[in-house]
């Protein structure tokens, strides 16, 4: 048995298909409902994925398709332990007689005591990424089980160079923030966070974007993974017992309510459970601050559309993944996973989203969701100043908006899409105060290429110097106020000002505010609709006119006209 530790797990694949020969044009077996992590390496090698459907209950590969798979072509079989489900590998074997097998063992923590999983095939690979069994930063490890594999790939290793030494440091600052986010206990946003601060280039994101030339596959581990694996693998062996009862605790609970398990395993990664609303359960738990898994969102995660098909996966070609991928969910199975934790997971299962017709949410927000609401004003306020800035940097502020105590934001949802949003402030300049100071790390860099256009510097001083001017006028305001076209005219308009006027009421704010541009004739009807006074003009940026109107709380309870 061999080692060979490289940048990530999927360098770790590469390598073992690479030492078996594997070129372009050959065949390689994989199930579907996998990550494009798997499929990169082929891809890399310009090798054909031939994917096998899997079966419902263990979300591993069906092994009664397997045999129809293999062709002369073949040159390697990849099966997949998910969720750490393990695969029955004799029976793997028997069809698959001279073909290699390699096992994914991303899913599975290493057992000191060698079993048949990971020692079975003529190789394996772990990965050591968050998610996984074994958090270690971003690592992969290839464990040859073949003599002469292992030789072949024992010399090609010596062509393999550690990464830069920037990419080191960003890896440690990436380890770095996720201990952080544990320790506090947030990890319910993590994935969310990794993928924001990736679209804003601040981190290094999980999918390449030209696998053919990225110079990753040929990178080993990192210095800092290298050295701190030892210690984390231990550390995942101690935790495996209280894993099982955390594992032990959910089945009980899922098998109590009605829902298929796969097979026991001690640990499982995480415990998948199939439910009839996917996309509903995870708002849910996004609202309930509730960490559940979504991957795999697709046959080839996270991959849609041409993307799919570019990785050899023709659509409805694998049925069960298709299903799996829309109504698998999953819980983690780590040792912090308290008795209350799977309660609270669990009663998720009892109550399914309530779903259909428009709903009036008020956060915790998905990042979805906020992203749907900068889209909105993107495409709704097109011509305002903030859209100018783009859908990434006006996520960023609306993230800010939602979470802040000076603001509230409502989103209405129709069958779980967004239509529609409000937004206010009790103290617009104090928003401004906080968001310069907790967010200029994350706005930054949505912001500042943007802003150093001309004219533009001009105009976002006159908005900072509006936000702070007095007047005689109450500091309360509605900052934007959209209802999508297909909506509008639903009486929806109403019901989101209502919920906003609210909570002005309940912070004790009996006046608001409404600053409109004077062309935006839907809002004027609609603010002398609902009994708005104007009170004048203004010019926010030089030459934009617009109207002020207020708008007294009061006024709800006693004009009967205004309630929907
Ligand atoms: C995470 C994962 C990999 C590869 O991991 P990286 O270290 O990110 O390259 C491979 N297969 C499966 C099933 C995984 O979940």
């Amino acid at each position: 048995m061999t080692e060979f530790l490289y940048y990530r797990g999927r360098v770790a694949l590469h390598a073992i298909l690479r030492g078996l020969g594997v070129g372009p044009g050959d065949e390689v077996i994989v199930q579907a409902y996998t990550c494009a992590a798997v499929i990169e390496p082929l891809q890399r090698l310009q090798a054909v994925p031939v994917y096998v459907d899997i079966d419902r209950t263990t979300y591993t590969m069906d092994l009664s398709r397997l045999a129809a798979a293999v062709t002369g072509r073949t040159r390697a079989i990849v099966v997949q332990h998910t969720f750490g489900t393990p695969v029955d590998l004799d029976r793997v074997l028997k069809i698959a007689g001279n073909v290699p097998v390699v096992e994914d063992c991303a899913h599975i923590t290493e057992p000191a005591e060698r079993g048949p999983v990971g020692r079975t095939g003529v190789a394996a690979f772990y990965s050591y990424e968050w998610g996984k069994p074994v958090i270690a930063g971003v690592g992969g490890k290839a464990v040859v089980n073949d003599e002469r594999l292992a030789a072949t790939m024992r010399e090609q290793y010596t062509a393999y160079t550690p990464p830069p030494s920037r990419r080191e440091a960003v890896m440690t600052a990436q380890f770095l923030a996720h201990q952080v986010a544990t320790e506090l206990g947030v990890t319910w946003r993590l994935r969310a966070l990794y993928r924001r601060l990736s679209r804003l280039g601040l981190v290094v994101g999980s999918y390449a974007a030209d696998v053919a030339a990225s110079p990753e596959y040929e990178w080993r581990m990192t210095r800092s993974v290298r050295r701190r694996l030892p210690r984390r693998t231990a550390r995942a062996r101690k935790q495996l017992t209280r894993r099982a009862t955390v594992a032990a605790r959910y089945r009980a609970g899922v098998t109590r309510l009605g829902f298929d398990v796969p097979t026991p395993v001690t640990p499982p990664l995480r415990v998948p459970v199939a439910v009839p609303d996917k996309r509903g359960l995870l708002d849910e738990a996004a609202r309930r601050r509730l960490e559940v898994g979504d991957w795999f969102t697709t046959p080839v995660h996270p991959l849609t559309g041409a993307d799919l098909e570019a990785a050899g996966y023709r659509p409805g070609s694998c049925p069960n993944a298709e299903w799996a991928a829309e109504h698998v969910v999953s819980f983690p199975v780590r040792a912090d996973i308290s008795p209350h934790d799977v309660e609270r997971g669990l009663d998720l299962l009892d109550s399914p989203d309530a779903g259909e017709g428009p709903r009036i949410l008020s956060g915790p927000f998905t990042d979805a969701q906020i992203r749907a609401v900068a889209e909105m004003h993107a495409t709704e306020v097109a011509h305002g100043f903030l859209s100018s800035l783009g859908v990434p940097a006006l996520e960023v502020l609306y993230r800010h908006v939602a979470d802040s105590r000076h603001c509230a934001l409502f989103l209405a949802v129709d069958g779980g899409r967004p239509v529609g949003y409000i937004c206010g402030s009790l103290d617009t300049a104090a928003l401004v105060r906080e968001f310069i100071r907790r967010r200029w790390w994350v706005a930054a860099p949505a912001l500042l290429p943007r802003l150093l256009r001309p004219g533009r510097i001009f105009r976002a001083i006159e908005t900072l110097r509006y936000a702070q001017a007095g007047d005689d006028l109450p500091r309360a305001e509605v900052i934007n106020f959209v209802v999508r076209p297909p909506v509008r005219g639903a009486g929806l308009a109403q019901d989101l000002f209502e919920r906003l006027m609210d909570w002005f009421s309940e912070h004790g704010e009996t006046a608001v505010k409404m600053v409109t541009g004077e062309q935006q004739r839907r809002a004027h009807g609609f603010y002398r609709k609902v009994g708005a006074e104007l009170r004048g003009h203004t010019s926010i940026h030089s030459g934009a006119a617009s109207r002020v109107y207020l708008y007294r709380t009061a006024l709800r309870q006693q004009n009967p006209q205004t309630t929907p």
